[in-house]
């Protein structure tokens, strides 16, 4: 199949390669349990949780956006959904103890704890290479949604479609008039968040290489994040 055929083009596709697609946690996504792991900068990583274990997900700068995505093992067709979450919730943004639904409204992930002040973003889509196209950016560039796509291949997986990922620390304040800022974010060097899988999930972090806009910091520095997984407990 010709792939560079637009008719025949899958959303799975991804428009460029980064080193994502060679460096996995591990052969099938499964993580050692209690070892911290560093996500480059602009790159992305799957890491397969089973019911019960806890992610933590770690800001070791304070200004670095984490896109995080989470499927279900079983089927990726079914997947934690951002407008179904919102809807659940009765609000715009998780807060700790919140559970995250998938697009069949089932709980998959719950938001444990939050040591920052809880400025995360649901309504951005992840970047990808036309944004960045947009803001004229007229070579290839690193995104999230390619670091998505790249970091399920490295583990054997893929998915047919790109979610709205739950933007971890991404600072898009709505006003009163429904305008969308975009700010650097507010969270601390050493914050973290941790969710507990609800089911066997693939997740997927992206350390968003946005540099254009100042998501990343006004200084539109793209960082590492950091991750570790911890047991489930009784
Ligand atoms: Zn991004």
């Amino acid at each position: 199949m010709d792939w560079t055929n637009p008719h025949y083009r899958s959303n799975a596709q991804f428009d460029g390669i980064n080193p994502s697609l060679h460096t996995p946690i591990s052969p099938d996504g499964r993580p050692v349990i209690g070892e911290r792991y560093t996500l480059a900068a602009r790159q992305g990583v799957a890491v397969v949780l089973r019911q019960g274990e806890r992610l933590q997900l770690i800001n070791p700068h304070g200004s670095q956006v984490c896109d995080l995505w989470a499927f279900c093992a079983d089927g990726l067709h079914e997947f934690m959904s951002m407008e179904h979450v919102r809807a659940q919730l009765s609000r715009t943004v998780p807060r700790a103890g919140d559970p995250l639904c998938t697009n069949r409204r089932r709980p998959i992930l719950t938001l444990l704890d939050d040591s920052s002040p809880g400025v995360h973003d649901t309504l951005i889509a992840a970047c990808d290479l036309p944004r960045y196209r947009s803001l004229g950016v007229p070579h290839y560039h690193d995104n999230c949604s390619d670091n998505l796509r790249l970091a399920l291949a490295a583990i054997g997986r893929h998915t047919q479609e790109v979610p709205a990922p739950f933007n971890v620390w991404m600072n898009n304040p709505v006003d009163g008039d429904g305008n969308i800022g975009w700010l650097p974010p507010v969270s601390q060097p050493g914050d973290s968040i941790s969710l507990r899988a609800e089911m066997d999930a693939v997740l997927v972090m992206s350390a968003c290489p946005q540099d254009v806009v100042p998501v990343n910091g006004a200084d539109c520095v793209p960082r590492e994040l950091a991750f570790c997984v911890h047991m489930a407990t009784a």
